[in-house]
């Protein structure tokens, strides 16, 4: 089994600096005994890392695409890969890998730490442990997120915590793997439709909004005003809008008339969208809203920001943030 894995940076490589955490230097260096430790049941580990090394939160669709052709580049000499990221944005990364990398064949176990590698009490050492054994495992599929013992679908995970070890979570869908002796392995979940031969990511025009108790029309326009290409739009319960305030839902339907794909997701972490519902829902599907099910946000974002990379806008790209290409959101029918 041949492990290939890519350092991009975060606090489980940063060293500390007069400025706070930084990514700091020669990190193959420190990484490598770890490796080395935590992968001797397992054969070939090589390591790359990234240059230059990020703080994922200056993570753009670049740098997402800078992962995947790292991991393309070098897919003939590993048979599973392993990606050490920061966790600011390591769901959105993980979302982004899944939907470009359906055709890769190999698993992809992505992972981090709260503390950096070598800091008393840290967390790195068994995040890397777990995250290469998940890899190693041949049971894995797709793209994984471990962190805290877990192993997570990478598109179904939300940064839930700060500060805790077990910062992660994928509260519409259980965990793929518990860590412990031994692992225990649910079943795989449906992989979806895939997503042959992917243009590049590139940045766009996709904005996510909160809904909110008491926003206007006039706050609404202002946000939307340039029309974007997308908008998520996180409204309330199984995806309802306050459907008493004149004018909200016409400026939705104005920005789908522009060619604005209008995506709704729900505010709730569990439950997904249901949109004619509630008349409050009604009026958003009426506008021309379509339901993203019960994709995350972060999720739903990137998805977005991938589709708008194929070239889909308007209603080409609504129909395909309904239906699953990586297992991100559950496109049964209701009741199945
Ligand atoms: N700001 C860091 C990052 O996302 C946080 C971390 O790695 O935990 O890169």
């Amino acid at each position: 089994m041949r492990i290939h894995v890519t350092y991009t940076g975060g606090t489980i490589g940063m060293v500390d600096s007069p400025r706070g955490l930084v990514p700091g230097a020669d990190p193959e260096n420190r990484l490598d005994a770890a490796l080395k430790e935590a992968g001797r049941s397992i054969g070939g580990i090589s390591l790359t890392a990234l240059s230059p090394l990020i703080d994922s939160s200056d993570a753009t669709p670049e740098s997402w695409q800078r992962i995947i052709d790292g991991l393309r580049a070098s897919a003939s000499e590993a048979d599973a890969f392993v990606i050490l990221h920061g966790t600011d944005t390591m769901a959105h990364t993980c979302a982004a890998l899944s939907y470009a990398l359906t055709d890769l064949g190999r698993p992809v176990v992505v992972t981090g730490s709260q503390l950096p590698l070598g800091a008393v009490g840290s967390d790195a050492a068994p995040n890397i442990a777990g995250a290469l054994r998940a890899a190693a495992s041949r049971r894995a599929r797709g793209v994984g997120l471990f962190f805290g013992h877990r192993l997570l679908a990478g598109n179904r995970a939300v940064k839930a915590s700060s500060w805790a070890f077990d910062a992660f979570d994928s509260p519409a869908v259980a965990p793929l793997a518990r860590a412990g002796a031994p692992w225990r392995w649910a079943p795989a979940p449906p992989p979806g439709a895939g997503w042959p031969d992917p243009r590049p990511y590139t940045r766009q025009d996709a904005v996510v909004i909160d809904l909110f108790p008491g926003i206007t029309a006039a706050r609404l326009e202002a946000m939307l005003t340039p029309r974007p290409d997308a908008v998520i739009l996180r409204a309330f319960g199984v995806g309802n809008i306050p459907d008493g305030e004149p004018g909200l839902t016409d400026v939705l339907a104005s920005a789908i008339g522009a060619g604005t794909a209008v995506v709704v997701i729900s505010q709730c972490h569990q439950g997904g969208v249901r949109l004619g519902r509630y008349a409050a829902g009604d009026a958003l599907a009426r506008a021309g809203a379509v339901s993203g099910a019960d994709m995350t946000p972060e999720a739903a974002y990137v998805k977005a920001v991938f589709l708008l990379s194929q070239g889909l806008r308007g209603s080409g790209l609504a129909a395909w943030m309904g239906r699953s290409i990586a297992g991100e959101l559950d496109d049964r029918p209701a009741g199945a």
